[in-house]
């Protein structure tokens, strides 16, 4: 049966998940040079508790990057620079940094937690955080707050800060529908590009590169494969007689018993108008012919109907093995020199027809 592939998201994912990466490495770096830098400032105006905690937080950041290039596990590394900044922010918040200007700090956090996780979480650890800002505002007898601050700033601080997180939050979930509908209609384009609209098999051009890439496996490891090309017997009466739409529903119908019959891992595309192909990997010239001869059976012996007239449907197939042929194209040609013979000796039959012994059995040269 055919199956198409989808590895669009996976790709689209990993390569997101790749940027991410790449920018929490160079924000990390830009991080520890601004602890570092605003550290050593501290150091010099004799802050000295304060300097020791920049680089405290400086050598956590180094830390997080240094556990991300030993085991490349990005959800920990994200995790992990999520709640070093969420503590040093918590840090400055408490202490107040430098003049009491620590809680500036704070606006990178939005547009940085959103980016980094899903809105709901973003929402739920912004919240959270903003609630912690709060109780150390509103009680500075609290343990470990040294700072105080005006009612004027707490206003403003939080007035700001929600705008901003409105804003970040709005921006983000715009920037993810976008990329979401970008991403439906790649697949939607990748997806008719290899299908055939009226059957939903693969199309020619799917089919030629799935052929090539089971051509260069047999190259490789010497497996095996076999192709049926098979038309649709005297076809333009149908239209002729019972009209389009009645060929296109043969069409569709025949598909359907097509998929039904074939293996998981064999491929069935739409050739181009009444004639289709099927690629069988590991398959020889025998096996293809007994499932050629099944698929011809099982045709013949189903009632196809249009508008409650019965629709004579029988198909003519010719088969070969890559053991016959010495490229694809060779393949092709003898598959539908073969479907030509077909024709020829009265149709609804199998070409090559196989040949038995007297015993019923067949000779070993059969085999591909
Ligand atoms: P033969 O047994 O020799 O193959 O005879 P045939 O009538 O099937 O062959 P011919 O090549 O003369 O006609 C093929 C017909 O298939 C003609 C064309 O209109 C029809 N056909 C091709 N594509 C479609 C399609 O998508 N829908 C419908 N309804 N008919 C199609
Ligand atoms: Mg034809
Ligand atoms: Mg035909």
């Amino acid at each position: 049966m055919t199956r198409l592939p989808d590895p669009s998201q996976t790709i689209a994912d990993e390569s997101e998940e790749e940027r991410v990466s790449r920018l929490l490495t160079g924000l990390s770096a830009m991080a520890i040079l601004f602890l570092l830098g605003i550290g050593a400032k501290a150091w010099f105006a004799t802050h000295t508790t304060h300097a020791g905690a920049l680089v405290i937080f400086a050598s956590l950041v180094a830390l997080n990057m240094l556990v991300f290039a030993r085991t490349g596990h990005r959800q920990r590394q994200k995790g992990g620079m999520i709640f070093i900044v969420g503590l040093l922010f918590g840090y400055l918040i408490v202490t107040g940094g430098e003049s009491n200007t620590g809680p500036l700090w704070f606006y990178v956090f939005p547009p940085l937690l959103f980016y980094l996780t899903d809105l709901k979480t973003g929402t739920a650890v912004l919240l959270f955080c903003c609630l912690l800002a709060v109780v150390v505002f509103q009680f500075p007898q609290l343990p470990l707050v040294t700072a105080e601050y005006t009612t004027d700033f707490k206003i403003r601080f939080f007035a700001t800060l929600t705008f901003e997180s409105i804003f970040c939050y709005v921006l983000e979930a715009s920037r993810l529908k976008a990329r979401n509908e970008l991403m439906d209609l790649a697949r939607a384009h990748a997806y008719a590009a290899q299908t055939d609209e009226l059957t939903g098999l693969s199309n020619r051009r799917e089919m030629q590169h799935r052929l090539n890439a089971e051509y260069s496996r047999y190259q490789r490891s010497g497996h095996h494969f076999s192709i049926v090309l098979i038309d649709l017997d005297l076809f333009k009466h149908i239209n002729d007689d019972h009209g389009h739409d009645a060929g296109d529903e043969v069409l569709r119908k025949f598909s359907e018993l097509m998929q039904a019959v074939i293996r998981q891992t064999d491929v069935a595309a739409r050739w181009g108008g009444e004639e289709f192909l099927i690629l069988l990997p590991d398959t020889s010239l025998l096996q293809a012919l007994t499932l050629a001869e099944r698929l011809r059976f099982e045709v013949a012996n189903t009632e196809f109907t249009f508008a409650g007239k019965r629709l004579p449907i029988t198909i003519s197939a010719g088969i070969c093995s890559i053991a016959k042929a010495g490229s694809v194209n060779e393949l092709l040609k003898q598959a539908d020199i073969h479907l030509y013979n077909a024709k020829e000796d009265g149709r609804n039959r199998i070409a090559p027809r196989v040949r038995t012994t007297s015993n019923g059995h067949t000779p070993p040269g059969a085999r591909a």
